[in-house]
């Protein structure tokens, strides 16, 4: 079995342990051992990102270009390769890996340019013969904590701007996903970067993520994952004055209006629901669906959630690959069953999958005539879960959408102007979608939460500086 270790200051360093990195659409299938940290190398990588950070701070515009760029490129020539481990290690369907893949590479992209297009502000002072000159500076280094479910799209969208804003890194991915995340360091081992600006330390959050979170010598965290963890790190990180920024769960609504477009409001919910398993922050968990309009919806949506075909990620007929692990199939299986103990009523799916492989299958679960109250409509599943919410009008519909404590993306489906520009302006999500899913978004412009969703500056887009710059106000005075 192929061994695959850390990257550490430049050079590929082993572990102690390796862990397995199972496939979860054939659990006989180990796809390699991955090296798993202790506090021992967390720290060396921490010392080579503080000892590269003067030099990388103080790099060119064009050398951040073209390492960005060459990290891009190669991306996009291996798309093919990388998607097909991606949905082997993750679960998504092959066109879901791939496109994950390309979407890394489009930031990567995007991210070669801001280097070059960093630029500050001048202005004349309310005093006389005085300049006023506003910079960015990098913050230094940063420690990266990523989640399984965007195995290598959220590692992109944090290393890519900390790099072409001069931070130098050290990455943990999420223990459940380290293939992609390896691949995408090693490409980056190759781009002509120093030693010591990108280190990748994989291993367990409680070890290799607290040991970071805990650093004097990190300067800021960029955190993707639970609420609980996120929330744990923001009271060490912030106690200790670093930056930090969360992006956590979410439980997303979709309202349907009676003046919907019915095929539009079906597709939204069984995309936005459904796809990548439903393993995804801005999924839609709520789907909030006026009288007028829901008998036939949910008669449509329940014949289309039936009909998804559930099989081995890699399967070219599969459209929703496994659930990633057992534990988490376990969790999805119990919030159907506290769905039902409430009063629901599942009207299809639901249950565990036993296909020829052994993997963690699970059939789409769609459970009507449930109340805003219910657990299933206050807690993030992060599985193929979809409960429906009766709402008598548009007002009660809204009410419900933001009866959350989350709030990352909402959508609404409805073919009004006046409502669709009334939810915009209303609902307290950090993303409104209108007649398109909650899942979904473009990767130039920022994403991020709300209420107890985010916290910290957004990401992506050129709005990824505000996390990854410190501004710097210079005053001179040139003399009579
Ligand atoms: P998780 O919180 O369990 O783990 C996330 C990361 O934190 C992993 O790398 C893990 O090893 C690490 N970690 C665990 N304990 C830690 C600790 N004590 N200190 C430091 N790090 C620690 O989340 P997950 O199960 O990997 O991912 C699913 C969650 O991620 C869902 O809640 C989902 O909504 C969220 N998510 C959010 C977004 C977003 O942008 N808002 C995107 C994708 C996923």
């Amino acid at each position: 079995m192929t061994k695959f270790n850390n990257f550490i200051n430049g050079e590929w360093i082993p572990a102690d342990r390796y862990i397995p990195n199972i496939n979860p659409s054939d659990i006989s299938d180990v796809i390699g051992e991955y090296a798993s940290a202790d506090e021992v190398a967390t720290r060396e990588a921490i010392a080579a990102a503080r000892a590269a950070a003067e030099s990388w701070a103080h790099s060119t515009p064009q050398e951040r270009f073209n390492i960005l760029d060459f990290i891009a490129t190669e991306i996009f020539a291996r798309a093919d390769e990388l998607g097909e481990l991606l949905s082997r290690e993750e679960g998504k369907t092959l066109p879901e890996g791939k496109g994950e893949v390309l979407r890394a590479g489009q930031i990567f992209k995007f991210f070669a340019g801001e280097a070059l297009r960093l630029s500050g502000e001048t202005g004349a002072s309310v005093r006389p013969g005085v300049d006023v000159e506003i910079t960015r500076e990098p913050v230094g280094v940063i420690g990266m904590i990523t989640p399984w479910n965007f195995p290598i799209a959220i590692p992109a969208w944090k290393i890519a701007p900390a790099l072409a804003y001069g931070n130098t890194v050290i990455f943990k991915p999420a223990e459940l996903v380290p293939a992609s995340a390896w691949s995408l360091v090693e490409i980056i081992s190759r781009s002509g970067l120093p030693r010591g600006v990108v280190n990748l330390v994989m291993g367990p959050g409680r070890v290799v993520g607290e040991t970071l979170v805990s650093s004097e010598q990190v300067d800021g965290i960029s955190f993707t994952g639970s609420v609980a963890i996120g929330h744990r790190i923001r009271a060490t990180a912030a106690a200790r004055g670093a930056r930090v920024q969360l992006e956590m769960g979410g439980k997303n609504p979709l309202v349907v209006l009676d003046d919907a477009d019915l095929d539009v409001a079906v597709n939204c919910a069984l995309q936005g629901a459904f796809y990548s398993t439903g393993q995804r922050c801005t999924a839609s968990s709520r789907l909030i669906v006026t009288e007028g309009i829901y008998e036939a919806f949910v008669e449509k949506l329940t014949a289309a959630t039936a009909a998804l075909k559930v099989g081995d990620a890699r399967d070219a007929t599969t459209q929703i690959g496994p659930v990633i692990d057992e534990k988490q199939l376990q969790s999805n299986l119990e919030y159907v069953e506290s769905a039902i103990r409430e009063g629901g009523t599942l009207v299809c799916g639901g249950q565990r999958l036993d296909l020829e492989k052994r993997g963690y299958y699970m059939q789409p679960a769609l459970i009507t005539d449930t109340t805003p109250d219910m657990r299933i409509n206050r807690e993030e599943v992060f599985g193929p879960v979809a409960s429906v919410i009766r709402a008598a009008d548009y007002d009660e519909a809204l009410t419900v959408a933001n009866d959350t404590e989350f709030g990352l993306s909402s959508g609404i489906c409805t073919t009004s102007l006046k409502y669709a520009r009334d939810f915009k302006r209303k609902s307290q999500a950090g993303m409104v979608m209108v007649n398109l899913p909650t899942a979904g978004v473009d990767y130039h412009v920022p994403f991020g939460g709300r209420k107890g969703s985010s916290y910290g500056p957004r990401e992506q887009g050129a709005y990824a500086r505000e996390f990854y710059t410190i501004v710097k106000t210079s005053y001179v005075w040139a003399g009579e």
